[in-house]
């Protein structure tokens, strides 16, 4: 049994087989050979030898003929590394004796091999690198054209991979992936946010340990505490299914709040409504009793598509969330690509510091027909329901100005064409950058609402890459910028009397409900699998003591202060609640 630490990401806890993606998405089942096809597949087992020892001579005469012997000796290592007797003979009795499926035995033979190297701790370590090359090589030519990818998951699985970007995640077949767990990752990354909207446990950062699975073998999943567990023990196992019991009891006795308000004991209201990233998430909102959907992160579309969508794909997507919602409202946010959240296709020339770069509304600011594009669609959904348009990442006035002057023109354009919309359509923008949160003050007389996305505004104010686990540490909504910052723009909002929202993760977790209540938020945007939690959190405090939470937070001067301080009044508001 091996426990390993990662960052927790998406709650729940899942026990299930694993699928190992490497970076070129294999997947390697833990299968077995009958006896009578052993002949067979030791053959198969040698031509792919074979093979990969040919494709290694190919790629030495190549490089030979460029640069000469010196680096061609680099694959002659690899040759003798393939040809070696041990390692054959391991294989081959792999095979012979335990039956393996020639992928399985060469993934836990080479694995095995690449673990040795890893573990000295010294230069040789990186010829692990080679081990794992002659790994991907030789499943090459042993899966061919029945390579299985992520695409054909057939059965329910637990994937482990170095790292998934949010397209990828976003790709995931829902029916069958029970959760996820990868090497790199940091705690506010988009692939954990699409963990949260799936309702699937995830664990991100956890470092390298792909080393040590194949495949097949049980894993649990921990997204609570961040821990994954490969071949757990009987006990372990058991300890954990009670665990997913104890869960689904109270996931069960939570539903019952479903209708009930989220209101404090003195009397507060609060709106809870739902974070989506796609259509179908709606639902879940909906099957949670939510107020809304306070985030739309329409970007999505273009994640999990292979065209750019028209106007007409917008639109549908549209239609569907808003019809659902049955006048309930529903914020949808412009695209707020860049960053993690790239285009593979149209990505522009590499940025050095992405996340500072051309994302977000500069991006659509920029790309103006795709901009229209989608703001068409919104106006023309605009009718159908309560909906409100929302601009991310602003950080100046101009751009707030540039994005309104756009969305005018193309109001005036449908006006010419007859195409009905909504000119009284509410038009706010996010506050996640610092600027934004210290101008707030000018930017709030041109909007009619705003809503505080956290994510970001972690990330800009504690230069600290949301998706990096190096900087998790420092990536922390308890920090004492954070808090003043969100301190300040609500009372600039309050001050205005225009609506204030926080939707990044922070408003999902328990543990800072309490804090947000006491700074005067009315009104929080969630994950849907988050809903239940939050509200009835909001039903077992009053306004009056999150006030008092508030300002002891704010009178902290470190982020592990505020934590420890939040953990404790979270820890008394349960005992109190359950006793
Ligand atoms: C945020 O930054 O808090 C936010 C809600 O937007 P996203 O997570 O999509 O960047
Ligand atoms: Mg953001």
């Amino acid at each position: 049994m091996l426990r390993l630490q990662g960052i927790a990401v998406s709650p729940g806890v899942t026990i299930g087989e694993a699928l190992v993606l490497d970076s070129e998405g294999f997947r390697i089942p833990r299968r077995f050979v009958a006896r009578s096809a052993v002949d067979t597949e030791l053959e198969r087992l040698a031509n792919a030898i074979e093979e990969t020892a040919r494709d290694i001579q190919r790629n030495r005469d190549a490089v030979k003929g460029e640069l000469g012997d010196q680096y061609a000796a680099i694959f002659d290592a690899h040759i003798a590394m393939l040809r070696d007797d041990r390692l054959i003979g391991e294989l081959n009795s792999a095979v012979r004796d335990r039956n393996w499926w020639p992928e399985y035995a060469v993934s836990r033979t080479l694995r095995r091999y690449a673990k040795v190297f890893q573990n000295l701790d010294n230069h040789i370590s990186q010829r692990a690198h080679d081990i794992y090359d002659i790994e991907k090589s030789l499943l090459r030519n042993l899966l061919g054209h029945r390579r299985e990818t992520l695409a054909e998951i057939s059965q329910p699985v637990v994937v482990l991979a170095h790292n998934l970007t949010p397209s990828e995640t976003a790709n995931l077949d829902r029916r069958f992936v029970q959760g996820f767990a990868t090497e790199l990752g940091g705690p506010g990354s988009h692939t954990a946010i699409v963990a949260e909207g799936f309702g699937i446990p995830a664990v991100v950062g956890v470092g390298p340990f792909l080393a040590d699975v194949s495949g097949g073998e049980p894993v649990i999943l921990d997204g609570h505490q961040g821990v994954v567990i490969l071949q757990p023990d009987e006990e372990t196992i058991a300890r954990y299914k009670l665990e997913v019991e104890a869960a689904e009891t109270v996931a069960a006795s939570l539903g019952r709040l479903r209708d009930l308000p989220a209101e404090t004991t003195d009397g507060a209201r609060v709106s809870i409504m739902g974070n989506i990233e796609f259509p179908s998430e709606v639902v879940a909102c909906q099957q949670q009793g939510c107020d809304g959907i306070g985030l739309y992160r329409t970007e999505f579309l273009y994640l999990t598509s292979r065209h750019e969508p028209t106007e007409e794909d917008h639109f549908n997507a549209y239609r569907e969330v808003v019809e659902s919602m049955e006048g309930k409202p529903v914020v949808i946010r412009t695209l707020d690509l860049g960053a993690d959240k790239m285009l593979t296709e149209t990505t522009p020339e590499e940025e050095r510091n992405p996340c500072l770069g051309l994302r977000s509304i500069r991006l659509s600011l920029r790309q103006l027909p795709m901009f229209r594009t989608q703001l068409r669609a919104i106006l023309r959904a605009s009718v159908l329901g309560d909906v409100r348009v929302m601009f991310p990442l602003i950080s100046t006035i101009v751009e707030l100005r540039q994005a309104r002057m756009v969305l005018a023109d193309v109001m005036e354009d449908l006006a010419e064409h007859d195409i009905a919309f909504n000119r009284d359509l509410p038009v706010g923008m996010m506050v996640e950058t610092p600027a934004a949160a210290v101008m707030l003050d000018t930017f709030i007389r041109e909007v009619d609402f705003v809503s505080i996305g956290t994510n970001d505004l972690i990330q800009y104010t504690l230069a600290a890459d949301r998706g990096n686990k190096e900087v998790a540490d420092l990536y922390s909504a308890c920090d004492p910028a954070v808090l003043r910052l969100l301190q300040q723009s609500l009372n600039v909002a309050a001050a205005a009397g225009v609506p204030a929202n926080v939707c990044g993760q922070m408003s999902g977790s328990v543990m800072f409900t309490p804090l947000l209540l006491g700074l005067g938020l009315r009104n929080l945007s969630v994950p849907a699998s988050a809903i239940p939690e939050v509200k009835q959190l909001c039903r077992s405090v009053s306004a009056v003591e999150c006030r008092g939470v508030a300002q002891r937070a704010l009178e902290m001067d470190s982020a592990r202060e505020v934590k420890a301080f939040l953990r404790d009044q979270l820890r008394r508001v349960l005992a109190q609640t359950i006793g």
